[in-house]
């Protein structure tokens, strides 16, 4: 029995990771976070019953241990209680399916204690890769990747030697504003920008994959995983999501993983690695896909893209203001306060404002998020 702790519960990957456990023989849920979706919570815990569950606020934490009064389930809230489900000793693997930066001390704690991570939650090695693959390596600990195109990437390389790769073209749909340009984008409302082509995610993702930052903070995190240099990561926009990414060999030779665009395949594979278990789900018709397109990525409309490489290259705190600026500005943008666009401009601003940290500790990491975030709602308010 695998026993497995989901950060998350609640959300898009959260949900999804759950039907896999309801669906396969041999995971057990011991513990569920989640940010503030009390009722579902409830539910989670009558299904799955696991040892512990966390609240960030403290409020939904006690509204929820009202809830579930009756049961022998242990609630605690905050980062606080993330970090100590996340180091509790009775369980094998941790799901990383919470969405941003808040993610990286749980993540840190759980590889401390020497747990496997199931990685969704890319923010955290986009802007901690430098702390957090040394230390996975020295506890030997694996980082399984949930994002579909490095699922794709990892089941390409199958254990191959890194020397043997030359490079990987990572696919993109191009989200909802594909073939578009500056001028018809600039007006796009939240409502637009939410209409993903392929793929049903979490809110926030779902605007990364219009701005196409989503493919950026992706180009990191494959880095991170795969230890490949930038040069080496080449997007490639394939608006079918058949084909979730490709590894080019030395040899020239192109290995792929395709399949119908369903999550649930990546977070099986990682949860059972490097076993294979079969799936209900909708199988690949190639007769149905006769059309398989690729295109450039248009980095001039898609500015968010091109700024990735550059915060990515320059690494040290750079990624970290590219993430924690995305992360604020489209917090702004789905609360309608500030335009489509805004959000590469402000990206822009803010690590054109940034004074470099070549190797930031954690707290320097965080400390970098907080002044990129004040810089920003400066910047908002100045303009306002
Ligand atoms: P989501 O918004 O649907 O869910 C986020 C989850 O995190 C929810 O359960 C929410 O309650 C929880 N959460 C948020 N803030 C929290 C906090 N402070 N404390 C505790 N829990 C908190 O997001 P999602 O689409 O499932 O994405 C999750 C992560 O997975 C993101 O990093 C995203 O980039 C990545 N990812 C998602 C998909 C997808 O298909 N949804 C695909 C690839 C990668
Ligand atoms: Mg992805």
């Amino acid at each position: 029995m695998k026993r497995i702790v989901v950060l998350g519960s609640t959300g898009s990957i959260g949900t999804q990771t759950l039907e896999v456990v309801r669906e396969q023989e041999g995971l057990k849920v011991v513990g569920l976070a989640a940010g503030s979706n009390v009722s579902l919570m409830e539910k989670q815990i009558r299904e799955f019953m696991p040892s512990f569950a966390v609240m960030w606020s403290e409020e939904a934490a006690k509204e929820l241990k009202l809830k579930i009064a009756d049961l022998d389930v242990k609630v605690l809230s905050g980062m606080e209680g993330l970090v100590e489900i996340a180091s509790m000793e009775a369980y094998d693997v941790l799901v990383t399916a919470i969405v941003g930066m808040i993610g990286i001390r749980p993540t840190i704690a759980a590889i401390k204690a020497g747990k496997d991570i199931a990685l969704a939650n890319k923010e955290t090695l986009v802007t901690a890769g430098h702390i957090i693959m040394p230390l996975a390596a020295e506890k030997g600990v694996s980082i399984l990747p949930v994002d579909s195109e490095h699922s794709a990437i990892f089941q390409s390389m199958n254990g191959d030697a890194k020397e043997r790769i030359s490079r990987i073209w990572l696919t993109a749909s191009g989200g909802p504003f594909r073939g578009k340009k500056t001028e018809e984008i600039r007006d796009m409302r939240v409502e637009d920008a939410l209409k993903h082509p392929n793929w049903s995610m979490g809110r926030k993702i779902t605007i990364d994959s219009a701005t196409m930052v989503n493919k950026g903070l992706e180009v990191m995190e494959a880095k991170w995983l795969f230890d490949v240099s930038f040069d080496q990561i080449q997007v490639v926009v394939h608006p079918q999501s058949i084909v979730h990414s490709m590894v080019e060999y030395v040899d020239g030779a192109v290995i792929a993983q395709l399949g119908v665009p369903d999550m649930k395949l990546p977070i099986q594979y990682a949860l059972f690695y490097p076993d294979r278990r079969p799936m209900e789900q909708e199988k690949l018709d190639f007769f149905k896909h006769s059309n398989l397109t690729f295109e450039k990525p248009d980095t001039e409309t898609f500015e968010g893209l091109a700024l990735a490489y550059e915060a990515g290259r320059t690494g040290g705190s750079m990624p970290t203001v590219y993430n924690a600026a995305n992360e604020k500005a489209v917090s702004l943008f789905l609360n309608r306060e500030i335009g489509f666009l805004d959000i590469p401009r402000m990206i822009k601003a803010a690590m054109g404002n940034h004074k470099l940290i070549s190797n930031p500790d954690l707290e320097q990491i965080l400390q970098t998020e907080n002044e990129t975030y004040d810089f920003i709602e400066r910047m908002v308010s100045k303009e306002k």
